[in-house]
């Protein structure tokens, strides 16, 4: 799949962290649209992807001048009080024309001078490495969060195929850990996995989030019912795992790993 990708100047990049992130006081996206297509994105249904008219997945807007809006936006915002961010909530920050247009490269050079009280950073995709010289600097008030949803790369494949292959995100939380960065696995939205995933996560990771699409996609898993997931898994004689409480096992397995406060379940393991 070869994205469409447009460049566009934004009016503003910080957004009002809401709903699912409230405990943050804001979003930020270095990009619109995200070549990654994840199958469940719930993306796909909000205005962003509806209004855009072509299939989620398949384009990206790329946000010019981004460094120098951040900047303005993020030295007006520090006057008020604490600046908590959250990069991304509807784009990945890591997909992969950010290795060519480094515009979250730029703008965490900006919150490396400009710096945020607390600044999560969610992504699927090793290219976050590129940047450890960055994140060392922010020391404590950022956190690395890898999704990494199965151990099983038949079932990325099968949910995700344009995403970066497991082992290499896994490998990615191991040198973010060696280089000192505050890391957590994210298990979101869980697929089925296998028994020693935990074992395979604690090597890497100090923290684990577990979430599902039914905690996690802000309606109760009715955004996720409206994309046709559950074929999926039928498909793949994998119903049991489409379920409210399919959650609790990887959750017992993890916990029988990590120790039971580094273990987080859905929005508590997104907070600053
Ligand atoms: S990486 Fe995130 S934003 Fe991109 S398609 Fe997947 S779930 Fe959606």
């Amino acid at each position: 799949m070869n994205p469409t990708y447009a460049y566009k100047q934004p009016k503003t990049l910080l957004n009002k962290g809401t709903g699912f992130l409230s405990g943050y006081t804001h979003s930020l996206n270095p990009y619109t649209g995200c070549a990654f297509g994840c199958s469940y994105c719930y993306v796909r249904q909000m205005p962003v992807s509806t209004f855009k008219g072509f299939p989620w997945g398949t384009w990206v807007d790329v946000k010019t001048e981004a460094a120098t809006i951040l900047r303005k936006e993020l030295q007006r915002a520090k006057l008020k009080g604490p600046v908590t961010i959250f990069m991304s909530s509807s784009t990945d920050p890591y997909q992969p024309i950010e290795f060519k247009e480094q515009v979250t490269r730029t703008l965490l050079q900006v919150m490396t001078d400009v710096i945020p009280d607390f600044l999560f950073v969610q992504t699927r995709s090793p290219l976050v490495r590129r940047d450890i010289d960055l994140l060392q600097r922010l020391g404590n008030r950022v956190r690395v969060s890898m999704t990494v949803e199965t151990d099983r790369e038949d079932i990325r494949k099968l949910f995700t195929p344009h995403t970066p292959p497991i082992a290499a995100r896994i490998h990615t939380l191991k040198l973010l850990k060696e280089a000192g960065i505050p890391t957590q696995a994210t298990v979101a939205p869980i697929l089925p996995s296998t028994d020693n995933f935990a074992h395979t996560l604690y090597a890497v990771t100090e923290r684990v989030c577990i979430d599902d699409y039914f905690m996690g996609d802000g309606s109760g898993g009715r955004r996720t019912r409206n994309l046709g997931i559950q074929s999926i898994y039928e498909q793949a004689h994998l119903e049991e795992w489409y379920h409210p409480q399919a959650y609790l096992q990887v959750l017992e397995r993890m916990k029988t790993v990590f120790p039971e406060n580094r273990v987080f379940v859905s929005q508590r393991g997104f907070e600053p």
